[in-house]
């Protein structure tokens, strides 16, 4: 596919002899060492994929409300209804709205992150500093593949909004598709990031330290939406959190029994999981502060009434689209949670009986 507009090269060392190695640092402390420095671009990966698709996402908004195609929904039987631009049929509306829901859950997130590092960094404070690092350590690999995975189907969504011509390289999507998908293959693939995520970062860290500084925060996050987010999206999110400790008792069973091939079967899908499950955080975090601005603003106004704010309130506009896209991370995106958690505990072994030998079709060389 390509990064078109950047130079990129392989440098082969000692092809022609007379190549000399300088140790950095001191002995067997390389890998040490070499996670430092990639932790940062791994961190970086995550803000370049949510980026990406983020401008992507813009590309498609402009897009979806210029395109006349197909009249509005509720006239369908009319053969004289005018056309409409797509962005008011109800499966662009989805389409955007997913899109527009997993970008702001990420950029959240990875704000969140960076400014844990700037804790660890800044503070005088040394326990606030442990737990920022324990949030830094966890949060890493879920942003770096979450992020990035998703990217890759948030462009290829933005590509759908175009129709035909977003498969077309006069239309801008093509270039993000590209560079959407090498973000989930450098600075180690997602399936290193899950396996890091799994062993190192969890089941390996003392007392699952890691997991316990994330747990913490957000139960501290909901004790602040009780009252203001609505009972039915809290206690999705309540549901998926009591799931979660269970997986990784699951994992924990796994991991005292030896099972350890079962671990990297799941890996992937758990990072996934983790990846879910940090987003409806994200999402419960702010819809708890969107809330109560979008009613200072637009009240118990409806209808018609409702669009004049919205049409004419910028500020209006900002808050119901957050409040909306909350709303539908958490009512459709949190509940495959449930889904993945069952896949996972189902604990599949075909993955860990399949020899190299079934899969048949192997090319000549
Ligand atoms: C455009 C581009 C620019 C790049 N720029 C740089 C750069 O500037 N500097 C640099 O150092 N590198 C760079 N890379 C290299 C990049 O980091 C590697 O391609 C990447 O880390 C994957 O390594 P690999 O290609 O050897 O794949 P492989 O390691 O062969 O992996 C292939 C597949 O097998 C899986 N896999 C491999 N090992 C395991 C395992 N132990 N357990 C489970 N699954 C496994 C991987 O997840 C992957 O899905 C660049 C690559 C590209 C395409």
């Amino acid at each position: 596919m390509g990064i078109h507009g950047q130079a990129t090269s392989q440098l082969a060392f000692g092809d022609n002899g007379n190549c000399v190695g300088y140790l950095l640092g001191e002995e067997r402390q390389g890998m040490k060492i070499m996670f430092k420095m990639m932790n940062l671009a791994r961190m970086g990966t995550a803000l370049m994929g949510q980026a990406n698709a983020s401008a992507a996402y813009m590309h498609a908004i402009t897009y979806t409300k210029n395109r006349v195609q197909g009249a509005d929904v509720t006239q369908m039987l009319n053969p004289d209804a005018q056309g409409v631009t797509i962005v008011n049929h109800p499966d662009v509306k989805r389409m955007l709205l997913w899109m527009k829901s997993h970008l702001e859950g990420q950029r959240a997130l990875i704000y969140f992150m960076y400014n844990q590092f700037d804790i660890i960094r800044g503070s005088a404070s040394d326990d606030d500093k442990k737990e920022a690092n324990a949030l830094v350590e966890i949060l890493t690999p879920i942003c770096k593949a979450g992020c990035t995975d998703k990217g890759v189907e948030i462009t290829s969504t933005a590509m759908q909004c175009y129709g035909g011509y977003g498969y077309c390289r006069d239309y801008p999507i093509v270039r993000y598709m590209s560079d959407a998908k090498i973000l989930a293959i450098w600075e180690g693939t997602n399936g290193i990031q899950a396996m890091d995520l799994m062993m190192r970062k969890i089941l390996m860290n003392k007392e699952q330290k890691n997991y316990v500084a994330l747990r913490k925060r957000m139960d501290a996050t909901v004790a602040k939406a009780k009252g203001i987010v609505d009972d039915k999206y809290l206690g999705l999110f309540n549901d998926a959190l009591k799931e979660l400790d269970e997986l990784i008792e699951f994992f924990k069973g796994l991991m005292a029994t030896g099972k350890f091939l079962n671990i990297f079967a799941h890996a992937t899908p758990f990072l996934d999981a983790m990846y879910q499950v940090c987003i409806a955080w994200m999402h419960v975090w702010m819809l708890t502060i969107a809330q109560p601005k979008m009613q200072a603003i637009v009240g118990d106004a409806k209808g018609a009434d409702r669009d004049k704010i919205l049409t004419d309130n910028d500020e209006a506009a900002f808050y119901a689209g957050k409040v909306l896209s909350s709303q539908f991370y958490l009512g459709t995106e949190l509940p495959k949670f449930g889904g993945r958690v069952k896949a996972i505990t189902f604990n599949e072994a075909a993955a860990i009986k399949a020899t190299p030998s079934v899969f048949t079709g192997a090319l000549a060389e």
